[in-house]
């Protein structure tokens, strides 16, 4: 039986999530029995165009991304985004608050009229995605799990339940008592809360759970001394894509 043949694609992105793939497969070789990497920039230099399974990382931010991701799309039985990027939007978002033309002139200088470019979106805002696998970067684990439930033909299934409830599994102290803000309760779990482990605040890079709280949330970070606009920078920095789109509904239902 041939094996499932898969493909690698960035878009605007570090290649962080990729590098972790990389980093899976050096420590679970056996998943290279059973798949066949037809294309895989970062890691290869053949680039074959007859793929099954793709997983994408980064977000579509210029015109020019739609025609290969549609074409990805039309290739690909099934598409998987590939961490926050892909999957959120992630923090090439936070300049969709701004005017893009000046993005495009503080980036590119006077040679900005060479380069496309509009406002970030996460790949399932231009294509149908199948699954996700969250995080910047993902986590290797479950990035192994995943490619081990795809071959079992099961589509992953990512937790959608807050963070807190793995860092309290963990008996972590919450870092709000320590003074720190966190984005925990309104975070998707999954990683193990390795920041609220070390010490830090979740910054909420594997995206929301179904029906946060945000305003909550909001309530109790401004309690905890952020200023309005401390708590929108918070807020925005994997989030700005999912902050926007809930304003636009807002501002649609007349709220
Ligand atoms: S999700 Fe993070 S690590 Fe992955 S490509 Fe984007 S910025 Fe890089
Ligand atoms: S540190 Fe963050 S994730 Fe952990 S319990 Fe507190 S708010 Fe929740
Ligand atoms: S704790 Fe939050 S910011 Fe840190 S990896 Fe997990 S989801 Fe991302």
């Amino acid at each position: 039986m041939s094996k499932p043949r898969v493909a690698f694609f960035e878009f605007t992105s570090c290649e962080g999530c990729q590098l972790t793939v990389i980093d899976s497969l050096q420590t679970h070789i056996e998943l290279l029995d059973v798949i066949e990497i037809v294309q895989f920039r970062e890691a290869m230099s053949e680039k074959g165009e007859d793929y099954q399974i793709a997983f994408i990382e980064g977000s579509c931010s210029r015109p020019g991304d739609e025609p290969k991701l549609r074409e990805i799309r039309e290739q690909a039985d099934l598409v998987i985004a590939l961490g926050a990027c892909a999957h959120l939007g992630g923090i090439n978002t936070i300049r969709n608050w701004q005017d893009q033309e000046d993005v495009r002139r503080y980036v590119y200088g006077d040679k900005a009229d060479w380069y496309e470019t509009y406002p970030a979106r996460p790949i399932s805002a231009v294509i149908p995605v199948d699954a996700v696998i969250p995080g910047c970067p993902i986590d290797r684990h479950e990035f192994v799990t995943i490619v081990k439930q795809l071959l079992q033909g099961r589509m992953p299934r990512i937790p959608d339940y807050p963070l807190c409830i793995e860092c309290k599994l963990k008996e972590n102290v919450c870092v709000y008592l320590r003074g720190k803000v966190c984005l925990g309760p309104i975070t998707r779990a999954g990683c193990d809360a390795i920041c609220p482990t070390y010490g830090d605040g979740c910054e909420g890079c594997r995206g929301l759970i179904s029906n946060p709280n945000i305003e909550s949330l909001k309530t109790v970070l401004e309690e905890h001394g952020l200023s309005m606009e401390e708590v929108r920078a918070k807020m925005t920095m994997f989030l700005s894509y999912q902050m926007m789109e809930l304003e636009r509904e807002a501002a649609g239902n007349g709220d």
